[in-house]
């Protein structure tokens, strides 16, 4: 059985990158026929806020996510509690003293030195009575997790293949802050046991942290801290996608901070975003597809590059254009202009990019329209037209026939005067549709007044 999760913070909107890994995900559970759990991570409760959560599930219901479940790391701290206790019973935990700046200095020296800037386990040094002494000087330590340095840490990413990393290389992670509060690190690995999470897909900046992970749930599951999948003893499958990048293949600040209402705004459609974001950074192509399950069905993280993956906005309004030349008229009804039905939403919709842009085409039908000048020679063709029109399922071909006919015109000359009088424009949608829905009375009195 799958699982999967999108572990947002709420402490901002989602953009285009966290949209982009919530449906990766999505897609992964529903393809399984498995469980998509939205957890929100919200145990920096000084950042997290009320209105993110509320404006994350209605990006997610816009988008049209589903989840099975929804978790929050706040009502969980029970929990983090208990794997934290059996991490010390286990040896895996140990207090530090220094302050932020020491460490800043620490970091500082060498980096200067010219070495990586890994905790030096100064702390690991500390008597009993040293840190008793701490205490009592009123300074609340801060947690590390030991990391075991015995042994690389390895794993068969889903995306970037075999990986293996020396726990030397790392800093031993706080996983806790001195006032009791949790970092991320541990919660979301407490969070995959006991939630059964048995896939953990993100974005490839959690590399590092999948490494800690892994010595996390490999720590908890000997230590015997329960769960679903800790009964099992396994770990979740991971795979790290490469990094959303602008279209000049840098990571670009406007990326970070495009989100669900710009879209809206714009007028993208839900499935414009999800059929470019489905497929961006796969070798599969990126269409128009406004079916989800062919999107789902074809999607395999095997076909996944490792290179960073370029988000382009004029491929959005490519797929958006083709999407709205899908849409059934169920589906933008409420947005439509008042009095457009099905057939004005047929005639029209070819020539959207948009679903807004139906209310420019729409005052074609019912007017008024621009008035147009003509030759006098058209005014005759016009006149001619308004006596000549029947109306019948489809005007416009009897129209035209029979205009080819006594005037001898062909091609432009024939179609683009009544384009012209009917529509005060010089393209636009079908006029066999948009004739029908003008009327009779109307589309003639159009032609009349052009021919004055
Ligand atoms: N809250 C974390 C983030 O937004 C979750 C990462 C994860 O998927 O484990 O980066």
């Amino acid at each position: 059985m799958t699982t999967t999760r999108f572990a947002p913070s709420p402490t901002g909107r989602l953009h285009v990158g966290n949209i982009r890994t919530a449906l990766h995900n999505w897609m992964l559970a529903r393809k399984a026929g498995g469980t998509f759990i939205l957890r929100i991570d919200d145990t920096d409760a000084a950042r997290s806020r009320e209105e993110y959560v509320e404006a994350i599930r209605a990006d997610l219901t816009w988008l049209g996510f589903d989840w099975d479940r929804e978790e929050r790391q706040s009502g969980r701290l029970d929990r983090y509690q208990a794997a934290f206790d059996a991490l010390q019973a286990a040896g895996r935990i140990y207090p530090c003293f220094e302050t932020a700046q020491e460490l800043d200095v620490k970091r500082k020296i060498q980096l200067s030195r010219g070495l990586p800037p890994i905790y030096d386990r100064g702390a690991l040094n500390l008597t009993e009575a040293e840190q008793a002494a701490k205490r009592a000087e009123g300074i609340a330590p801060h947690w590390r997790f030991k990391l075991d340095q015995a042994e690389p840490i390895m794993w068969d990413d889903g995306i970037r293949g075999p990986q293996k990393f020396d726990a030397a290389q790392l800093s031993d992670p706080v996983i806790r802050r001195a006032d009791g509060s949790w970092l991320y690190m541990m919660p979301s690995a407490v969070d995959d046991i006991d939630m059964g999470v048995t896939q953990v897909l993100r974005g490839e900046d959690h590399v590092s942290n999948t490494a800690v992970q892994i010595q996390i749930f490999t720590a908890l599951h000997a230590s015997g801290f329960g769960g679903e999948g800790a009964e099992a003893g396994t770990l979740p499958a991971f795979a790290h996608e490469a990094l959303l990048v602008g279209r000049e293949g840098k990571l670009s600040k406007r990326l970070g901070s495009l989100g669900c209402d710009a879209f809206r705004e714009r007028g993208i459609e839900p499935a414009a975003i999800i059929a470019l974001l489905a497929r961006l950074g796969t070798s599969l192509p990126i269409e128009p597809i406004a079916d989800r399950s062919v999107l789902i069905d074809s999607f395999e993280l095997a076909t996944f590059g490792r290179a960073p993956a370029k988000f382009d906005e004029a491929d959005l309004e490519r797929l958006n254009a083709g999407i709205v030349h899908q849409l059934p008229y169920a589906a933008v009804a409420g947005r439509l202009p008042a009095g457009m039905d099905a057939a004005g939403w047929h005639a029209v919709r070819p020539n959207l990019a948009h679903v807004a842009e139906a209310a420019e085409w729409w005052r074609l039908v019912t007017g008024p329209i621009e008035a147009r000048e003509f030759q006098s020679e058209d005014k005759a063709f016009l006149e001619a037209a308004a006596t000549a029109l029947v109306w019948c399922n489809n005007p416009w071909e009897q129209l035209t026939t029979a205009l080819k006919e006594s005037t001898g015109r062909k091609g432009r000359a024939l179609f683009l005067p009544l384009r012209q009088a009917l529509t005060g424009m010089d393209h636009g949608p079908d006029m066999s549709e948009l004739l029908l829905l003008i009327g009779e009375t109307e589309a003639r009195a159009r032609l009349r007044q052009s021919a004055l």
